[in-house]
């Protein structure tokens, strides 16, 4: 009984493989390794990439390869990958049927310089070896339904569904039992040094922290990607890295949830209110209207000694010289000319933006965690709003509740199981999309729907882009006078502050020499 090789020269997703040549330098180094004689006459391959693009590109090498197993005269085949060989399920499934056929009493695939074994004659090493190439033909959409069944059960077992490796996991390495088979396909395990950047990466999401301030750090600190080779963070990896509940040891598979076979790296509740907090943020990210203003209080703040319009109040100072830099201060400021020479206000106010926004930033959040939602609904809005925004309130109050059951400790009759718990979420979920459909078509609907209550809304502020904070700030804040500041007669914010941490984790050079009790704010409601 003899041992194939098979090389094939291809062209994937505009992706050229390894030269005929260089595989089959591979599969012979792997002959030497295991002491094998490679047979020339038991070597195949095909060319697809000169092969006519009107032929039907059937592959000479590849079927006088099946006529060798069909005659039984060969028990394994190797190739550089199960792809090069099979290049859709079916043509696996007819290999699959041959050597039944024969009654082989074993057919192994083999990979090289991978090592992979797949015998086809064991349930496990067909499955496996489906596994492989249906991962690969994914894209192509040629999956029949019977594959996709096959695939759902994997699923079930919480195996891994193959790939690239995802960041803060790897294979395991295989274990084989005594017939080759292996034991632990599927199996992933963490990677320590990624799993304490997710770690890291949760806990700062959630202290409200940036995306972009991280991904810059994170570059800084030359933090290697999954992918590696100096490949740089972007807001999108991290917000990618939280889209799947893998992290939490959860396997996904068409919209169900199945233990997985690997470790959580955090849990399911930091990972819902990661997903919470990202989420509520992306709805508003990029939303922001034409012109983006780069001052939260553009519009809002007024001079408290003439009283002009904030409109004119931006400006960005050259500031005062740092060694040989220039440091670049935000301020408020009344303008005394406008850009015709005009006079439009008194000149006489120039406060730092910074303590300024954080102030009110640090207003509005406690107005929003203090009361209730609907409470903050402008009293002239339509009824319908009202009504609206304290169904949305319930909702959420009822998605809390289902959440904090979930954790409850085993044993406990009021915890919810993770099917029950999925359910419920589904269920509350839709019937909350639906209120933000209808809230969205009113005023103000569309921001009250995309607030988040609790402890959440912090990180949500934070994480959110301008546009999104200037909309929620308007529908509390009427206007923010600034009156003149008396600097050195105070700090703020003072260690005692209850948000002193968050405020400073937004704003590294605070605190300030800075009078809160000077700018002052009046509300809308
Ligand atoms: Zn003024």
């Amino acid at each position: 009984m003899g041992r194939a090789a098979y090389e094939r020269l291809s062209q994937d997703r505009g992706k050229r493989s390894p030269s005929i040549a260089n595989q089959r330098f591979d599969i012979e180094e792997y002959y030497q390794r295991n002491g094998w004689e490679f047979d020339e006459s038991l070597n195949f391959s095909d060319d697809d990439i000169s092969a006519s693009k009107y032929s039907t590109k059937e592959r000479p090498g590849y079927n006088a390869l099946l006529a060798t197993i069909r005659v039984g005269q060969i028990e394994a085949v190797v190739a550089t990958e199960v792809t090069r060989l099979f290049r859709r399920v079916e043509d696996l499934l007819e290999v699959h049927a041959i050597v039944l056929d024969v009654q082989a009493r074993s057919f192994v695939i083999e990979t090289a310089p991978g090592g992979a074994r797949y015998d086809l004659m064991t349930n496990e090493g067909f499955h496996n070896a489906l596994d492989a190439v249906v991962e690969a033909s994914r894209e192509s959409g040629k999956i029949s339904d019977r594959v996709r069944r096959a695939k759902r059960a994997r699923a079930r077992e919480g195996r891994w569904h193959g790939g690239n490796r995802p960041y803060g996991y790897e294979r395991a390495k295989l274990i084989l039992d005594a017939e080759g088979n292996i034991t632990n396909r599927g199996r992933l395990v963490v990677v320590e040094s990624e799993a304490t950047i997710i770690r890291e990466l949760t806990a700062r999401i959630l202290n409200g922290e940036a995306l972009t301030k991280i991904t810059a750090d994170l570059n800084e600190r030359k933090v290697p990607t999954a992918t590696g080779n100096g490949r740089l963070w972007h807001p999108a990896t991290i917000r990618n890295l939280f889209r799947s509940k893998r992290i939490a040891g959860i396997r996904e598979d068409q919209g169900a949830e199945y233990p997985a076979s690997w470790q959580a790296i955090i849990t399911m509740e930091d990972f819902e209110r990661v997903s919470l907090v990202l989420g509520d943020a992306a709805r508003y990210v990029g939303a922001a209207k034409k012109g983006v203003r780069s001052y939260l209080l553009t519009g809002i703040v007024e001079c408290g000694i003439c009283g002009a319009d904030g409109q004119t109040h931006v400006k960005l100072y050259p500031g005062a010289m740092w060694g040989k830099q220039r440091i670049k201060q935000r301020k408020y400021a009344c303008k005394t000319l406008d850009h015709y020479g005009r006079q439009i206000g008194c000149g006489k106010i120039v406060r730092l933006a910074d303590p300024v926004e954080a102030l009110v930033s640090e207003a509005v959040l406690a107005r929003f965690e203090s009361e209730d939602l609907a409470a903050l609904v402008a009293p002239d809005a339509p009824a319908e709003l009202h009504e609206l925004a304290a169904q949305l309130v319930e909702d959420r109050r009822r998605l809390e509740q289902a959440n904090q059951d979930r954790y409850r400790r085993a044993g406990d009759p009021l915890r919810l199981d993770l099917r029950d718990f999925a359910r419920i979420r589904a269920e509350i979920e839709d019937a909350m999309e639906s209120v933000r459909r209808r809230m969205a078509r009113l005023e103000q609907g569309q921001t009250l729907a995309s607030i988040p209550i609790g402890r959440t809304l912090r990180a949500a502020w934070y994480a959110a882009d301008l546009g999104w904070r200037r909309i929620v700030l308007s529908l509390v804040v009427e206007r923010v006078k600034l009156l003149p500041g008396h600097p050195g007669s105070r700090l703020w914010p003072t260690e005692d502050d209850e948000h002193y941490e968050d405020i400073l984790k937004q704003y590294p050079d605070g605190p300030w020499r800075f009078d809160g009790s000077r700018v002052v704010i009046s509300w809308k409601v």
